[in-house]
C-alpha cells in the first residue's frame, strides 16, 4: 500500500474510533506535533460550582450526559428481556439472526466475566481473533485493554467485557445505525442483570451508543454520564491507543476516575 493509502486508511480508523465528529482532532494527531497533543476541550469547565450531583466526590469531573432508555416490563414477550441470566443473553445472541452481521460471523461473541463485576467494559464490536474466538478483546487490542486495567488493580477476570455489537462487522468497518440498534437490547440486558457500580465505554461507538449522543469522544471525555443510573466514564479505545501511544496518558487519566467511583 502507497504512503498516502496508509495514512488515509490510519486516519480513516482513528476517525471512526474518536466518533464521526472528531475530524479535527483525528486530523491533527497524524503529523507528529510538537508541543502538547489533545488539548481538553474547552467546553467542558473543571466543575465551576463545585456541586456535581450524581458525582459527589471531590475531584470528580463534572456530571455529562443522562440517558435512561425504559427496560422491558414484567409481560413482556421478547426472550432478550425475559432472559434472567447472562447465559440466557449469551444463548439468545448465539442464534441471532436480527441484523446482517450474523451473515458472515464465525461465532458470536456475547462478552464474558463474572457475574458481579462491579466494572463492565464495553467495546464496539468483535474483531477477527475475536470472531475467531468467541471471546471478547482477545486480539492485539485486549491485551492492551489487560494491561490498562492493571494499572488500575484489576484484574481481566474480575471485570465484565463485551461489546456494542456482538457479531464481528465485515473488515472490522464501524457498525452501522441499524445494526447497533438491532444489538444493543442485549448490552442493555446484560447491564441490568450485572448492575455494575461503574461503566467503562472504550471509544466513539460505545460512548455514543450508551449516551445516545453524536457528540465526539473528545468532547464526551473527562465527565461522569450516567445510563440508567449507573456512572459512565468515556475513554479512548485500545485499537486508538497502538496507533496513537500520545493517548496513552489520556486514558489513564479517565482509568483512574473509574477507579475512584469504584472505590467510593
Ligand atoms: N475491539 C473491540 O471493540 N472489541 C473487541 O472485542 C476487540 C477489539
Ligand atoms: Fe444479532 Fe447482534 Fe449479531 Fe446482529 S450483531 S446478528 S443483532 S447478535
Amino acid at each position: 500500500m502507497s504512503d498516502a493509502r496508509q495514512l488515509a486508511r490510519t486516519y480513516l480508523e482513528q476517525q471512526r474510533l474518536l466518533g464521526t465528529d472528531a475530524v479535527e482532532l483525528a486530523a491533527t494527531q497524524l503529523t507528529p506535533v510538537a508541543g502538547p497533543v489533545n488539548p481538553k476541550p474547552e467546553a467542558i469547565p473543571e466543575n465551576p460550582s463545585g456541586v456535581t450531583p450524581g458525582a459527589a466526590l471531590p475531584g470528580l469531573p463534572p456530571p455529562g450526559i443522562t440517558y435512561d432508555p425504559p427496560s422491558g416490563d414484567l409481560f413482556s414477550t421478547d426472550p432478550v428481556q425475559r432472559a434472567t441470566s447472562l447465559e440466557a443473553i449469551a444463548q439468545l445472541v448465539s442464534e441471532c439472526t436480527k441484523c446482517r452481521l450474523c451473515e458472515q460471523r464465525r461465532h458470536t461473541v456475547p462478552g464474558e466475566g463474572p457475574g458481579n463485576a462491579r466494572l463492565v467494559v464495553v467495546g464496539e464490536g468483535p474483531g477477527r481473533v475475536e470472531d475467531e474466538t468467541g471471546r471478547p478483546f482477545v486480539g492485539q487490542a485486549g491485551e492492551l485493554l489487560t494491561k490498562i486495567l492493571s494499572a488500575i488493580d484489576l484484574q481481566r477476570q474480575q471485570v465484565f467485557i463485551c461489546n456494542i455489537v456482538k457479531c464481528r462487522p465485515p473488515e472490522n468497518r464501524v457498525p452501522q445505525y441499524d445494526e447497533i440498534a438491532a444489538c444493543v437490547p442485549y448490552l442493555y440486558r446484560q447491564l441490568d442483570l450485572l448492575q455494575p457500580k461503574v461503566i467503562l465505554a472504550m471509544g466513539g461507538t460505545a460512548a455514543q451508543t450508551l449516551l445516545n449522543t453524536k457528540q465526539s469522544l473528545g468532547a464526551l471525555r473527562n465527565q461522569v454520564h450516567t445510563f440508567r443510573g449507573r456512572p459512565v466514564i468515556v475513554t479512548y479505545h485500545p485499537a486508538a491507543l497502538l496507533r496513537n501511544p500520545n493517548w496513552k496518558r489520556p486514558t489513564w487519566d479517565d482509568v483512574r476516575i473509574a477507579r475512584r467511583l469504584l472505590d467510593a
